[in-house]
């Protein structure tokens, strides 16, 4: 499955709710079933109902493809076991000799399977600073066939042009992929700007509920969405139908959490931005944010993710000021992921990004990140406060 009709005329919150939804044909059931069963009876050899092996195709799956492809916008759709089994899938159009150009804060995971996966099987990369188009421009390493960007970049939140990004990629002959696990196709939708490959982790806030590891990979081109295809079936790393299901129902409720998780967002960062123990607030709409015009430009609103340093002092250093930050918040779990009804928070140094210490995507030890969730937007400010005047 995964050749998809868009629903056009409908707004993005129908589509959540309807886009490859209708009620069961032979049941009538509103909420789409989780089918279990592996293999599907053929009329006769070669004709069949459009499923034949669940990992070929699977009906709860097909409605999640076409709902979230819907969503970003996409004529094709294809779900996967973990957002890491959709960038590997992503990479598999890719030939060998082929160069990924990286931004310098991708998420540490796509890191690692670039560096320590993909190089070692003779893929070259490069991590470079992808807001600087000229620099890019002047710097651009001829072999590069890939450009990989996240925007908002996690954790810095730094965020790229994603317009500018596709012109100069594709001036040069090469595909841009972007992670849009950060904003999702509420607040951005990379293939409108000229994006050829969309990737999630659906685990975050498409799924929206910390409780189900997904991926997903959206696109138009037919030809790149047909080797996509192809990968999905013949590496097999399928998501379960109850993880489609999940997912689905997750995505059901995206505008309406988006809206909530950015709005509380704004709560902590105006609190961050008056604390005298904050050094630095990292968060798109700030006007001195690496990339505010761009996220001002092609996103809807700034997202549900903050992240900020803590000054160094005589009694300590901004490392174990963050330390101690994250060890007395009550309402912030700590804990790694993001994007769920409930706030999280962590040290990205020594938790999420600790893969890449050393590396040229090092992230600074004074540095805390918060996935801000839907509760009470002044609980949330109320917890962070009473964690921050720990250092007082
Ligand atoms: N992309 C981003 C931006 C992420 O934050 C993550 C996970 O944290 C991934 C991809 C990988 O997704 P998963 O954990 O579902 O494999």
């Amino acid at each position: 499955m995964g050749d998809l009709e868009q629903d056009a005329g409908w707004g993005f919150e129908t589509r959540a709710v309807h886009a490859g939804q209708e009620p069961d044909a032979a049941s009538g059931a509103v909420v789409t079933p989780i089918t279990l069963s592996t293999t599907f009876a053929h009329e006769g050899v070669g004709n069949h109902k459009g499923f034949e092996y669940s990992r070929s195709g699977n009906p709860t799956r097909a409605a999640l493809e076409t709902c979230v492809a819907s969503l970003e916008g996409a004529r094709h759709g294809f779900a996967f076991a973990s957002g890491l089994a959709a960038e590997d899938n992503v990479l598999r159009v890719l030939h060998q000799g082929d160069r990924i150009l990286l931004g310098n804060d991708a998420y540490g995971g796509t890191f690692r399977l670039i560096s320590k996966v993909w190089e070692p099987l003779g893929f070259p990369w490069s991590a470079m600073d992808l807001t600087d188009i000229d620099g890019l421009a002047a710097s651009w390493p001829a072999d590069t066939k890939m450009v990989w960007l996240e925007t908002p970049t996690n954790p810095l939140l730094t965020c790229v042009d994603i317009e500018a990004i596709a012109a100069l990629a594709h001036d040069r002959g090469a595909l841009v992929v972007v992670d849009n696990t950060f904003a999702t196709p509420y607040l951005q939708q990379p293939l409108a700007l000229g994006a050829d490959i969309v990737v999630h982790s659906a685990t975050k806030y498409l799924g929206g509920h910390s409780d189900v590891v997904g991926g997903f990979v959206a696109l138009n081109d037919d030809t790149l969405a047909d080797r996509i295809r192809f990968t999905q079936n013949a590496a097999g790393a399928i998501p379960a139908p109850f993880d489609c299901y999940l997912v689905l129902r997750g995505v059901k409720t995206l505008a309406i959490r988006m809206e909530r998780h950015c709005a509380n967002a704004r709560a902590i960062v105006e609190l961050l931005l008056g604390h005298p123990a904050v050094d630095r607030v990292l968060y798109p709409q700030l006007p001195d944010h690496p990339g505010h015009a761009a996220a001002a430009k092609q996103m809807r609103d700034f997202g549900g993710m903050v992240s900020f340093t803590l000054h160094e002092t005589v009694a300590r250093s901004g490392e174990a000021s963050a330390l101690e930050v994250v060890r007395h918040t009550e309402l912030f779990t700590l804990a790694e992921s993001l994007g769920a009804v409930e706030s999280l928070i962590e040290h990205p140094g020594l938790m999420t990004h600790a893969s890449v210490a050393g590396s040229p995507l090092q992230v600074p030890a004074a540095l805390v990140r918060l996935s801000v969730g839907i509760e009470s937007g002044a609980d949330l400010v109320a917890d962070l406060a009473q964690a921050l005047d720990h250092l007082r």
